[in-house]
């Protein structure tokens, strides 16, 4: 039975992870996907999104082998769940000014939390799961024990959150990313927002008694619930603009291999010709908050990387490191050691660890070391989609696979099943079968 307690770091742990769903990614997924049967039974849903918000195992791998077992209509639920990952991601790409307002809003509440009085009590009794809401409560629990919740608990979580508890959705929000192993800047962002019908304007969530007794086979009857859920409101935002251009720089010189806890596959990320002499590891965990995140989350992203260091140096046959931060001085220091002029990482989205490297990149420049950043194929592909509803992006779902060549490749099945490969699906019509 696959459980979300104990969710091991690592690749090979999320390809195992991956390899056991597959059978379940079809019509089964359709089905079954919205029931939250506890902490115990999760196999109606992957468990991946602790891996794929750390690419330890990549969005593309996990299309492939989706359509190397099923065909794409009966994965096709699967599918554009996958790619709600990307379109949170682009639309936070571009439309920063969501992240600076929430961390501006947020810095303001956390602020408040010293302070006295009904606000104060109010949040703590909801941080420490003692509304008296019996679901609520229990997720709380969940959440700080396992690092996980299923979406449609996350979803009443938040509802719950703003228009029952009234708390500011920046707050919850950031008691998930504090304690989420998966915890990302957009899809958690952007998944609080459109709850509260900041998202798509004016259209909000509301959890209901019967609708979580229903998809929680019983386990919770949730007393006092908010009736309505009136829209947020926010000044409007800029208009939506073309997300940031990589940090460039000619490619010659000694270069070195940065990895942080964005993308812990850079075997993948298209780095022929790079050769790096000397790797490095390095987290803005800390980042993700004002407050401290859990040490859960704080062993799942330094073993992560850990995880991603080997593999690399294994791969380019070169020494690893992990840094004690991602700042301009241990990144300096790291570079001089190897006598390093470039720094090549992989492309950071809006969030703490493209701060720090905004923040480190000009103080290296003066020292003679730039940093370079690798956009992935996938985020290429799928951004430009990202610029309104999550509908727009899902239309060009077969033109994106094409562009990517996902129907064709194949890269992960060896890892994954060897020798012995299921029939495959895709869009020209393979024989898939549903799960
Ligand atoms: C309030 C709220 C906060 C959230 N915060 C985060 C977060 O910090 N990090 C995070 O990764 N996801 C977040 N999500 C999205 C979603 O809940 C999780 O990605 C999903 O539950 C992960 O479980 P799974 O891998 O078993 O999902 P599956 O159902 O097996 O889905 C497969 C994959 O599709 C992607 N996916 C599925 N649903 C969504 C979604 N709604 N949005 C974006 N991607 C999705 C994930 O990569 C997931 O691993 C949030 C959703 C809500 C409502």
């Amino acid at each position: 039975m696959t459980t979300s307690r104990h969710i091991e770091p690592g690749r090979e742990a999320g390809l195992l992870r991956l390899k056991a769903f597959l059978p379940a990614a079809g019509r089964a997924y359709a089905d079954r996907r919205n029931s939250d049967f506890g902490p115990e039974r999760r196999d109606n849903v992957s468990v991946l999104s602790p891996y794929l918000r750390h690419r330890l195992v990549t969005e593309a791998e996990v299309l492939e082998a989706v359509l190397g077992r099923h065909s794409p209509a009966a994965a096709e639920k699967f599918i554009q769940e996958v790619l709600w990952r990307a379109y949170f991601k682009g639309h936070l790409e571009t439309r920063p000014e969501i992240w600076r307002r929430y961390r501006e809003a947020l810095a303001g509440q956390v602020a408040a939390l010293d302070g006295k009085g009904g606000f104060r009590k109010a949040c703590e009794a909801a941080l420490a799961g003692r509304t008296g809401i019996d679901a609520f409560d229990a997720w709380v629990a969940e959440l700080e024990e396992t690092g996980y919740l299923h979406n449609h608990a996350r979803m009443w979580f938040a509802s719950i959150w703003i228009f029952t508890l009234r708390l500011p959705w920046e707050l919850g929000a950031d008691f998930m990313i504090r304690h989420l192993l998966d915890g990302d800047p957009a899809s958690n962002t952007c998944s609080w927002r459109w709850v509260g019908g900041l998202h798509t304007r004016g259209k909000t969530y509301l959890a209901r008694p019967d609708n979580i007794a229903g998809f929680t086979g019983g386990r919770f009857s949730p007393r006092g619930l908010a009736r309505e859920a009136p829209p947020l409101d926010e000044p409007p935002l800029p208009a939506a603009r073309r997300p940031r251009e990589p940090l460039a720089a000619p490619a010659t010189g000694v270069a070195g291999l940065l990895l942080t806890e964005e993308d812990l596959h850079p075997e993948s990320l298209g780095l022929d010709g790079v050769n790096p002499v000397a790797i490095a590891g390095a987290s803005a965990v800390e980042g993700r908050s004002p407050l401290p995140v859990s040490d859960a989350v704080r062993a799942f992203t330094e073993s992560a990387l850990g995880d991603g260091l080997a593999r690399a140096a294994r791969h380019w046959r070169a020494e690893a490191t992990m840094l004690p931060s991602l700042t301009a001085v241990a990144l300096g220091d790291w570079a001089r050691r190897h006598g390093l002029s470039r720094i090549v990482t992989a492309y950071a989205p809006v969030g703490p660890v493209a701060e720090a490297l905004a923040e480190a990149a000009p103080v290296l420049t003066r020292q003679g070391i730039a940093l370079v950043e690798v956009r992935r194929a996938y985020d290429e592909a799928c951004w430009p989609h990202a610029t309104r509803g999550f509908f727009a992006l899902k239309e060009k779902i077969p033109s994106i696979f094409e562009q990517l060549g996902l129907e064709r490749g194949a890269s992960v099945q060896g890892e994954l099943f060897g020798d012995g490969r299921p029939p495959a699906g895709g869009f020209a019509g393979g024989a898939g079968q549903a799960g």
